[in-house]
C-alpha cells in the first residue's frame, strides 16, 4: 500500500470516495487561487528559513523571489489575483520585519520524513522544526487560512498530532511545541505537545484508515465541501453533473425532474392535510368535553371520542422497588444512547469497549427521501 500523509487521511475521513477518485483513480484537482497563494507563501517561508548560514534574505530579495514564485493559476479574475498579490506583499514584508531581527537557524526546513505505523507508511512534508532553548522541539506549519485558529482547533489538529509522531521518531527528542502559523496575520498559534495518549488515538486512526482503504471502502459522504471538484462520479452529485444518464423499467430519465417536484408537491400538500386535521380534531374534542359527549354525528359518518389512556410505570418508583431486591438490571431496557456513553467512558475496560466498537453494524435499512430545495443553488 502507498504511503498516507495527513492530507489523504484527512480527505479519506470526509470522504471515502473523493480520496478514491484524487488518489486511487489519480483525477486532478481543479486549480484554485487559495491553493496557489498557499504555494507561493509557503515558498517564501521555505526560502526565508532555508539559508545555509544567516542572515536570512532581505526584504528586497524576498519580495524578488515572491514575484518568481507567484502562481497565476486558478484565480477567478484577474482583478482577484491582483489583490491577492498585493494582500500577500504586505504579509511577507511584515514577516521580514518579525523574523529578521531575531532569526535563528531551524533545525529542518521543509523536512519530508517516513515513518512505520504499524506496518503502514505515513509521509509528510513538515514546514519548519525549531531547537528551543531547553533543547526540545518545536513544529512549525505555516497556514494561510482566513481565521485565526481557536484553542480547541489547536488542541485537536490532526496534522500537528503526526508531526510530533513524525518528528519524536525521526530527532529522539522531545517535541515541546506546536505551531499553525497564521500567515495573514503573521501571528504563532501555539499549544503544548501531544500526551499519549492523543498520539495514541492518532495512530490507530492511520490504522483504521489504512484498513478501510485497503478493503475498498470508499462510500460517498456529503459535507460542506461538495460539490467536490469530481461531482460526476459521485451518487449524489452525477445526476446532475453527469452528461450521459440512465433510464430504468421504473422511472425513465425524460420523468425524473417531474417527479422529483410532484413528490415535493404532495408531501407539502399532506403537511397542510395533517394541519388541518389535528386542528379539526382538536375542535371535536373540545366540543365533546364541553357537552359531556362520547359521541358526535355528520351526515354520513360518526365520531367516537374516548380518553385513551396508556398505562405504563414510573421509572424512579420502580427502581425504588427493584432495586434493593437486585431486580433492577433484570427490567433495564436496551439503550443505544447508554451504550454510547459506555464506549466513551475510559474507566470500562478497554477490550471491551473495543469489542463494542466493532460490534456496530447495519441492523436495519429502508429507503428514505430527504427533500432539498434547491433554490440557493440555482
Ligand atoms: S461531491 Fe461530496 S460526497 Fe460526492 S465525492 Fe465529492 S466530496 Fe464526496
Amino acid at each position: 500500500m502507498r504511503a498516507l500523509s495527513y492530507t489523504q487521511i484527512s480527505l479519506y475521513q470526509s470522504c471515502p470516495l473523493c480520496y478514491k477518485l484524487q488518489y486511487i483513480d489519480g483525477l486532478e484537482q481543479k486549480d484554485k487561487g487559495y491553493f496557489s497563494f498557499g504555494t507561493t507563501m509557503h515558498d517564501c517561508a521555505e526560502h526565508f528559513f532555508k539559508v545555509k548560514v544567516p542572515p536570512p534574505p532581505s526584504l528586497e530579495q524576498m519580495l524578488d523571489f515572491y514575484e518568481r514564485k507567484w502562481l497565476s493559476q486558478g484565480y477567478e479574475s484577474a482583478e482577484e489575483e491582483a489583490e491577492y498579490k498585493a494582500y500577500g506583499r504586505k504579509m511577507l514584508t511584515k514577516f521580514c520585519e518579525i523574523h529578521r531581527p531575531d532569526f535563528r537557524m531551524p533545525i529542518a526546513v521543509e523536512h519530508k520524513f517516513f515513518i512505520d505505523i504499524d506496518n503502514v507508511k505515513l509521509t509528510g512534508r513538515i514546514d519548519r522544526v525549531d531547537k528551543l532553548d531547553s533543547g526540545g522541539l518545536a513544529i512549525i506549519d505555516y497556514k494561510t487560512n482566513q481565521e485565526l485558529f481557536t484553542k480547541e482547533y489547536l488542541d485537536n489538529d490532526l496534522q500537528l498530532t503526526l508531526y510530533q509522531l513524525a518528528v519524536e521518531q525521526s530527532w529522539f527528542l522531545p517535541v515541546e511545541r506546536l505551531t499553525l502559523y497564521h500567515f495573514r496575520s503573521n501571528t504563532p498559534c501555539s499549544c503544548p505537545p501531544r500526551e499519549a495518549a492523543q498520539l495514541e488515538e492518532a495512530r490507530k486512526l492511520v490504522l483504521e484508515v489504512a484498513e478501510g482503504i485497503q478493503a475498498g471502502n470508499f462510500p460517498a459522504v456529503e459535507s460542506g465541501r461538495c460539490p467536490c471538484d469530481f461531482p460526476e462520479y459521485c451518487p449524489y452529485y452525477k445526476h446532475k453533473f453527469a452528461p450521459q444518464r440512465g433510464e430504468t423499467d421504473v422511472l425513465g430519465e425524460a420523468a425524473v425532474p417531474q417527479s422529483v417536484e410532484r413528490y415535493v408537491a404532495l408531501q407539502k400538500e399532506i403537511k397542510g392535510l395533517e394541519l388541518e386535521l389535528k386542528e379539526l380534531k382538536e375542535m371535536i374534542v373540545a366540543f365533546c368535553q364541553a357537552q359531556g359527549l362520547n359521541r358526535v354525528f355528520g351526515k354520513g359518518h360518526a365520531l367516537t371520542y374516548k380518553m385513551w389512556e396508556k398505562v405504563g410505570y414510573s421509572e424512579p418508583e420502580i427502581k425504588a422497588l427493584l432495586e434493593p431486591a437486585g431486580l433492577w438490571p433484570r427490567v433495564l431496557g436496551f439503550d443505544q444512547s447508554k451504550l454510547k456513553e459506555l464506549i466513551k467512558d475510559e474507566t470500562v475496560a478497554r477490550e471491551i469497549r473495543q469489542k463494542l466498537t466493532e460490534l456496530k453494524q447495519v441492523v436495519s435499512a429502508s429507503p428514505q427521501l430527504w427533500v432539498r430545495r434547491l433554490v440557493e443553488e440555482e
